[in-house]
C-alpha cells in the first residue's frame, strides 16, 4: 500500500489536448497505474502558476471541477477522502482515495473565507507558496527569499488551517517561513515533496535542522523524484533516491520519511517512469537494508498517522 503526497496530474489533464482522462492516459499517474502501484491514497494538487493564469482563484475552481468530474466518471475505482476514516472506508470498498490539495496559497487571494470555502469543497492540504511571493509568505526560489518569513496574514492562515484540520505544506516555502510554521503550528505539518539539502544543495530541499524539527513535530517529508532535487544527473535515479532516503532516515528517524513523487510535475526522464513502477524503488530500498516494517512506514503508515492526526473530522466548521 502506498500514500503519495504529491502529483500534478490534474493540472496536466486539464491542459492536455490528448491525455484528458484519469482512467487511462500516457502520463505518470492514471487509475490503472495507481492500482498497479498499490495505491491506498493519492494526493492530487490543484497547481496554479500565477504568472500563467489571469485569475488564480478562478483557475483553481476550474481544476477542482475537472477533478470532481474525473472522480465521478471513475466512481467504482476512486473516491475522495477528507480524513483517515474516509480513506479506510474507501479501501474497504476496494477504492483508491483521492485527497485534494492546493499548490499555491495565492489562490485564496489573502482571504480566509476562500480558504474555508476550499475546505468545504474537500481540500485538505495547502502548499503555502509555489515559486512566487504571495499574501501568505515567500518561496525558496533560487535562494532569493530565504530569510523572509510568513506575513501577518500567513500567520492567520496557519491558525485557521489548524482549526479546520487542514495539512500545512511547507514544500516551496522559504527557510524562515518553515521556522515560522514550526513555531506557530499547533499540529504536525509536512513537506509534501522535498528532499535533503545536505545531500543535494537545492533550495527546495530541507536542511538537517529542518528535518529534525519536522520529525520532532511529528511531521513527514515526502521523497521527491525531481532530478534536480536528487543529484547532478539529468535522470531521476533510484540510487540518488536511496541516498536521500538513507540520510533523511538517519537524521529524522523512522517516522518522518514518506513519499511525495511529484509525478506529472517533474521532467519525464525518470528511473521510475510511472506510478505503476513504485515497487522498483521499494525493492531497491529493501536491498539497501530497509526492513519491510520500515518500508511500510515510508509507504503509508507515516502519512496515514499524519492524516489521522491533522484531518480531524468536524461536522460543522462554522460552529465555534
Ligand atoms: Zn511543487
Amino acid at each position: 500500500m502506498l500514500i503519495d503526497l504529491h502529483c500534478d496530474t490534474i493540472s496536466v489533464l486539464l491542459k492536455n489536448v490528448q491525455d484528458r482522462e484519469l482512467r487511462k492516459n500516457n502520463l505518470c499517474v492514471d487509475i490503472e497505474k495507481l492500482r498497479q502501484g498499490g495505491s491506498l491514497a493519492q494526493f492530487f494538487a490543484l497547481y496554479v502558476n500565477m504568472e500563467n493564469v489571469k485569475n488564480p482563484f478562478e483557475y483553481a475552481m476550474v481544476m477542482l471541477d475537472k477533478f470532481y468530474q474525473e472522480v465521478s466518471a471513475n466512481s467504482t475505482e476512486i473516491a475522495i477522502a477528507r480524513d483517515y476514516n474516509e480513506m479506510m472506508a474507501n479501501m474497504e470498498k476496494g477504492k483508491i482515495s483521492a485527497f485534494l490539495t492546493l499548490e499555491e496559497g495565492g489562490v485564496i487571494k489573502g482571504k480566509l473565507e476562500n480558504l474555508r470555502n476550499f475546505y468545504r469543497l474537500g481540500v485538505r492540504l495547502m502548499t503555502l507558496t509555489w515559486n512566487y511571493p504571495n499574501e501568505i509568505g515567500y518561496p525558496n526560489f533560487e535562494w532569493r527569499y530565504q530569510a523572509q518569513g510568513l506575513t501577518a496574514f500567513g500567520k492567520e492562515v496557519v491558525a485557521e488551517m489548524n482549526r479546520l484540520g487542514m495539512i500545512i505544506d511547507v514544500s516551496h516555502l522559504s527557510d524562515q517561513g518553515f521556522y515560522d510554521v514550526a513555531s506557530l503550528s499547533q499540529q504536525p505539518f509536512i513537506a509534501s515533496h522535498s528532499n535533503s539539502r545536505a545531500m543535494t544543495n537545492h533550495p527546495r530541499n530541507l536542511t538537517d535542522d529542518m528535518i529534525r524539527i519536522l520529525a520532532e513535530k511529528s511531521g513527514v517529508l515526502g521523497l521527491n523524484f525531481a532530478a534536480s532535487f536528487l543529484g547532478s544527473s539529468e535522470t531521476s535515479k533510484i540510487e540518488d533516491m536511496i541516498r536521500h532516503a538513507n540520510h533523511i532516515y538517519q537524521v529524522g528517524g523512522a517516522e518522518v520519511l514518506a513519499i511525495g513523487t511529484d509525478f506529472d510535475g517533474t521532467a519525464p526522464n525518470l528511473d521510475i517512469i510511472h506510478a505503476g513502477q513504485m515497487n522498483h524503488l521499494r525493492d531497491a530500498l529493501a536491498k539497501n537494508g530497509f526492513t519491510a516494517s520500515e518500508l511500510d512506514k515510508i509507504w503509508y503508515q507515516n502519512s496515514g498517522r499524519l492524516i489521522k492526526e491533522v484531518c480531524h473530522s468536524i461536522n460543522n466548521i462554522d460552529s465555534n
